[in-house]
């Protein structure tokens, strides 16, 4: 892998991702006349529920659905200019113009450009395309762990308009948190307690106890994906390496080679879910939220486990699952289909 690191006008850094190394991406300066970049977001702790709140109002300013031939993901062209000056690229890696973090309270906001053509989505890109991908974010995870400023670095792809995507072109993005995210605060803990009470790790016990249930989506040498004992959304896989990891950065050649067939196969099974109306496979809204352990918590380098949870808010053919009274207001998740159901409906929608 060759790795390109160079500044966009406003002073935010650009880092490209290649497969083979002969690509000269770094020669192509941003040529945009641009304000200096936002730096202001602020986070603010909530003390009745113990949680990190991050502050961002320049948000409101930030791209929104922009028409597909101003898309600012799409490599930049003679007469129009994007955040990726290359003409070309594999994936490319940017920090956001309107990142919710990254003020005087520390933490940086990524975008991660899965592919520079415009119509693909995750589930479109070749085996060695996704592998590239990982490669990416266990830079990225290693590198935004490093800093002083950071405590966990979280990858996730929201895909779909339904999810509030405001633009289309395939993508992710990259929280590195200036403190740990409150779901993960709560499994860091979780874990802790269950280690001081019978020896052992929370998440190999439960991998252990799903791998033997009915709700396992599909498996292979290195990962498996199942549909969890309690579930939340309508349609959700969580899928972990076999030989538990704390984040990308630990995972070995065997596991990242296993990695792109059985995610590419998760991701079009939830594709396969709601067909298409000439029959083929959906646009299922969805997101991808990658776990990894966060530093500086006790406990957490060696307890938690990489895992990505996978879920849909589309419960059936044009009906979403909203976040209402008690989901919003409580905290408190009801679920409209069962685990079970749910994980037969994956296993049956591959393709
Ligand atoms: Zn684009």
């Amino acid at each position: 892998m060759k790795k390109t690191v160079t500044t966009l006008a406003d002073g935010r850094e650009l880092i490209y991702y290649d497969a083979g190394d002969g690509e000269a991406r770094g020669g192509y300066p941003d040529r945009r006349p641009l304000e200096p970049a936002h730096r202001n977001a602020q986070t603010r702790f909530d003390e009745l529920q113990g949680e990190w709140v991050a502050i961002a109002a320049h948000r409101q300013d930030r791209t929104y659905k922009p028409p597909a031939d101003q898309c600012p993901l799409c490599p930049s062209t003679e007469d129009r200019l994007t955040e990726i000056p290359a003409p070309d690229y594999e994936v490319a890696v940017f920090e956001n113009r309107f990142p919710s973090l990254g003020g005087p309270d520390g933490g940086r906001c990524e975008v991660v450009a899965f592919t520079s053509d415009h119509d693909k989505s995750f589930a479109d890109l070749s085996e060695d395309e996704v592998a590239l991908v990982l490669e990416a974010w266990a830079d990225r995870t290693g590198e935004l762990l490093a800093r002083p400023d950071v405590t966990q670095v979280y990858c996730f792809e929201n895909r779909g308009e339904e999810i509030g995507v405001t633009l289309s072109h395939p993508h992710g993005q990259i929280y590195a948190f200036p403190y740990v995210a409150p779901k993960m605060d709560r499994a860091v803990s979780r874990a802790a307690a269950h280690r001081a009470r019978t020896g052992r790790n929370l998440f190999d016990d439960m991998v252990e106890r799903e791998a033997a249930d009915e709700r396992v989506i599909e498996q292979n040498e290195h990962w498996i994906a199942f549909t969890p004992y309690a579930a939340r959304w309508p349609y959700e896989a969580h899928l972990y390496p076999k030989r538990r990891v704390a984040d990308f950065t630990e995972l070995d050649d065997a596991q990242r080679a296993a990695f792109a067939p059985i995610y590419l196969s998760l991701l079009r099974r939830f594709d396969g879910l709601f067909p298409a109306a000439d029959g083929g496979p959906g646009r299922t809204p969805y997101i991808s939220a990658w776990h990894q352990a966060p530093k500086r918590a006790p406990g957490a380098q060696t307890e938690v486990a990489l895992h990505a949870e996978i879920f849909t808010v589309r419960r059936a053919p044009g009906k979403l699952k909203y976040l209402a009274g008690a989901e919003s207001g409580m905290g408190a998740f009801a679920s409209d289909t069962t685990p079970e159901s749910a994980a037969i409906a994956l296993r049956g929608a591959g393709r």
